[in-house]
């Protein structure tokens, strides 16, 4: 039986919260490290409209990995299975979001998944329009349907500090470009704008519970009726949460946890429990391996006491 009430996810957010002592705040994009390392929201999103929160539920958070999901899909719906995965993989894993090595060690150098950061750039790289503000337009556009809130916007100060210090993203770029793995006339710069801003999209938790709610039935806006993302595509967004989307420990999530699920470097959680709800989590204080360490917690607790393992 899910969640009832928000008094019941208030007293699992203050049992989550003591975990954030053991974490640290991101501050490899400078700022990011403004956030303040206890803080911790949830947001809990049902196809009838009932949602349920605990914590400052209005603080916005940039998505950062998150948007990697959802540039998935839209690129997905635009190009169709062959052309992306033409260049990009299907598989999980063990190194870090930005590690460059497999992309020199494997041959071909395709980046194994869409949610690691080379994977990524090649995918926002294939979003369509003319320009930045063409292509960073028609994402938002879709996020914006998605939430069902044409307000939403993004953290202009947050893409800036990260545009100015993505060396290694530059690097991963670059890499790919001479391995004819993003078209020979990508202009690295404005790629980076576009997908700095693309990280740098920010919503509150319930915002963000209402995209996981659409990924949880299978692409269906269950307000509207209204199919936003096709079934089949909701489908492989979600198996890429299972496999890639909490990072290198995206194995132990799904035996402890086992909901498809986002995390990003600003300490934001994206959950689809599938059939059931979208969850949304903001807790900036990190594990090492980049993940919101009070929100895996919470995750946790929230799966064992309402059994929502979809293994
Ligand atoms: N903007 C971040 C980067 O590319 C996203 C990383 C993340 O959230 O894991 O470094």
């Amino acid at each position: 039986m899910p969640c009832q009430s928000s008094d019941e996810l208030k007293i699992l957010v203050e049992e989550a919260r003591i975990c954030t002592k053991n974490g640290k705040v991101a501050n490899y994009i400078p700022a990011l490290g403004k956030a303040k390392a206890n803080d911790l929201s949830i947001a809990i999103h049902y196809p009838d409209g009932r949602c349920l929160s605990a914590g400052n539920i209005e603080k916005k958070i940039t998505l950062q990995s998150i948007s990697k999901v959802i540039s998935l899909a839209l690129v997905l719906m635009d190009r169709g299975l062959d052309d992306v995965f033409g260049h990009v993989g299907m598989e999980p894993t063990g190194d870090p979001f930005n590690s460059i090595v497999k992309l020199e060690t494997m041959a071909p150098t395709k980046p194994l998944n869409p949610l690691i950061n080379a994977g990524a750039l090649v995918v926002t790289n294939m979003i369509k329009g003319n320009t930045v503000e063409e292509r960073f337009l028609r994402l938002l556009s879709f996020i914006r349907e998605m939430t069902n809130d044409s307000t939403i916007g993004y953290c202009e100060e947050v893409a800036r500090s990260e545009f100015e210090t993505s060396h290694l993203n530059r690097a991963l770029c670059y890499f790919l470009k001479q391995h004819n793995m993003m078209a020979e006339n990508t202009d690295v710069e404005q790629l980076m704008d576009l997908y700095t801003k693309q990280c740098a999209i920010e919503m509150n938790c319930l915002d963000l519970a209402r995209i996981g709610l659409v990924f949880a039935m299978d692409g269906v806006d269950p307000l509207s009726g209204k199919q936003i993302i096709p079934t089949d595509v909701a489908r492989i967004c979600k198996t890429f949460m299972v496999t890639c989307g909490m990072y290198n420990a995206s194995g132990e999530f799904a035996i402890k946890i086992g909901i498809p699920a986002k995390s990003g470097v600003s300490g934001g959680i994206m959950g689809a429990v599938p059939g059931k709800f979208g969850i949304g989590i903001f807790g900036p204080a990190l594990d090492e391996k980049g993940n919101s360490i009070a929100g895996i917690k919470l995750l946790e607790l929230l799966s064992k006491n309402y059994q929502l393992s979809m293994f």
